[in-house]
């Protein structure tokens, strides 16, 4: 065979267009012609609004000036989620990007938390991580190299509009020569003897072949499941919800609005997740709008309430009618199959929770190009892909779980089937070690570290027996010295912070 050099991506959705860019951008025109198709008739799925830190590792690879994309896509800063009424109904906690504490020679900096509290002393968790205090104070700014200051520890990802994220990214894909076509592939030609897909047919009859094709054709999976025959592993099981409806509203004004200064409300500088009787409404503000979202599953509540729900706990005036989106929690048994490679919901679709699926499209293209084919395709590179993604899959999904698993709600038959569903294998142990000495370990490729698990599961309302004895290490004293300083400097820090709304309208506000 010879060197792939033509790769056609079926879809320009967030999926379709980020591949298209970082391949434009590290392969470039002179090794590879890039071509992407997409019919507008079709559209995007149109959601997919929060993102978390990693995306910085995506932008410095395109090499994007971070205040540009900012403006164009009118993007807003995130420190972390805030999950309201999930333990149970009046209680909320954060889960924040950025470790808690400083350096702690080494121990993890929970199980000194751990010891404080058995000394009496209830400060939350959240106290000792600056994006947490931030977002409660409303603030927002990049780090700065400040010796032995939090400040310089700010980790943060972005909210921005998925419809001009994608233009952003065409712009920036055309301009590297990748080329777009407009059109609806109706078919697909395969070779009768290797079973290798060879063109796409568009509705006018053109014909568009390649030697390696990337499926960001969203839900439909057009080539990997329609042609190449992929089948899907349902987690229905472990991820009930299996719909959503989302519905952007009006920015709210705030009261200097109402006094004639045409400002607006400060937006949040984070998601917020509220827990519902049957799943779970999204918060996502950006500069021009907020986006708002019910996911929930149809097995235990009907649509028509599901909807009433969220347009009863809106805070300002929707803008358009509400959107049904339908989806099932999994992956295809193949991410990557002959010379077709999935990416995006074509490869699978875990709910939006913690914002991971842009995460999984960014590590889809990143491990494409770590094996990227030569001449031909190995069998031994495709099924190490299949590995990875699946592993990926599995311990996002088990981090999801925790959050539905563990919770003192039951206050209706979704929460009490989420309280006493069957265990993903590997989650059970993770709960029996942190319920014994507070432990938590970070398996390899898994994306949540440490500070994720330990948020979510002292929020969630997890106890745990004793703490790490390795805290021991500092007496009594030591530690509430050492953890009412570290308190005190991200307080500080937190106070020194420009308002959100007042570093974006500084840097980046929108035209
Ligand atoms: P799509 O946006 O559906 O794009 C598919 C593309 O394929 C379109 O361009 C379409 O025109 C094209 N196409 C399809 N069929 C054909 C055809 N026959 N011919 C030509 N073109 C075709 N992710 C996050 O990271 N954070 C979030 O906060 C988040 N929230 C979400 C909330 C919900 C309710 C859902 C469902 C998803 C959410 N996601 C989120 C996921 C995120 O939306 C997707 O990962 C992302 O938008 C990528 O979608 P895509 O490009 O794979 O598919």
């Amino acid at each position: 065979m010879e060197t792939i050099r033509n790769i056609v991506i079926v879809g320009g959705g967030t999926a379709g267009w980020m591949t298209a860019a970082a391949l434009s951008k590290i392969l470039g025109p002179q090794y590879a012609d890039i071509t992407l198709v997409e019919s507008e008739d079709i559209g995007t799925v149109g959601v997919g609004e929060a993102t978390i830190p990693q995306i910085n590792i995506f932008n410095r690879l395109l090499g994007l000036k971070e205040d540009d994309f900012i403006r164009q896509t009118n993007g807003t800063f995130k420190l972390g989620i805030e999950f309201v009424d999930w333990a149970r109904k009046g209680h909320s906690y954060f889960h924040p990007f950025g470790p808690y504490g400083f350096d702690m020679k080494g121990v993890s900096f929970h199980a000194f938390w751990q010891k404080l509290q058995t000394l009496g002393v209830s400060d939350s968790i959240s106290d000792y991580n600056l994006q947490a205090v931030a977002a409660r104070d409303g603030k927002f700014m990049r780090p700065v190299q400040v010796e032995n200051s939090p400040l310089s520890t700010i980790a943060y990802a972005f909210h921005f509009d998925a419809g001009l994220y994608a233009k952003f990214l065409r712009r920036f894909s055309e301009g590297l020569g990748a080329q777009r076509i407009e059109g609806r592939i109706v078919s697909a030609d395969k070779n009768a003897d290797t079973g290798f897909l060879e063109a796409v047919v568009l509705n006018d009859g053109r014909r568009i072949e390649g030697d390696l094709f990337i499926d960001c054709s969203g839900f439909r999976g057009l080539l990997i499941g329609q042609q190449m025959g992929v089948g899907y592993e349902d987690w229905s099981k472990w991820l009930p919800n299996n719909r959503a409806w989302a519905v952007p509203t009006e920015r709210v004004p705030s009261r200097s609005e109402a006094l004639g200064q045409n400002k607006y409300a400060n937006p949040t500088p984070y998601t917020r997740s509220t827990a519902r009787e049957a799943g779970w409404q999204w918060r996502i503000p950006l500069q021009h709008r907020t986006g708002n979202g019910y996911v929930f599953s149809n097995n235990f509540i009907d649509e028509q309430a599901a909807m009433d729900t969220l347009l009863q706990n809106l805070d300002a005036k929707p803008l358009k009618d509400p959107m049904l989106i339908k989806f099932q929690g999994g992956h295809r048994h193949k991410f990557w199959e002959k010379n077709v490679v999935a990416i995006g919901l074509a490869s699978g679709f875990m709910e939006p929770l913690e914002s991971t699926s842009i995460h999984l499209i960014q590590v889809g293209i990143a491990k494409l190009l770590q094996m990227f084919p030569d001449k031909g395709f190995e069998q031994a590179d495709i099924n190490r892909y299949n590995m990875m993604s699946v592993r990926e899959y599995e311990y996002i999904r088990d981090f999801l779980v925790l959050h539905f698993n563990q919770t003192e709600r039951d206050d209706s038959e979704y929460w009490r089937y989420c309280r006493n569903m069957e265990l993903p294998p590997r989650l059970q142990e993770k709960y029996d070690l942190f319920q014994s000495r507070g432990r938590i370990f970070r398996e390899n490729e898994e994306l949540f570290n440490d500070t994720s698990w330990f948020a979510v599961m002292v929020g969630q309302g997890m106890t745990w027996r004793g703490y790490d004895p390795v805290a021991d290490v500092m007496t009594d004293e030591d530690v509430k010295r050492q953890l009412f300083g570290i308190k005190d400097a991200i307080r500080k820090s937190s106070d020194y912070m420009p308002t959100h709304e007042d570093f974006i309208r500084a840097n980046c506000a929108m035209d």
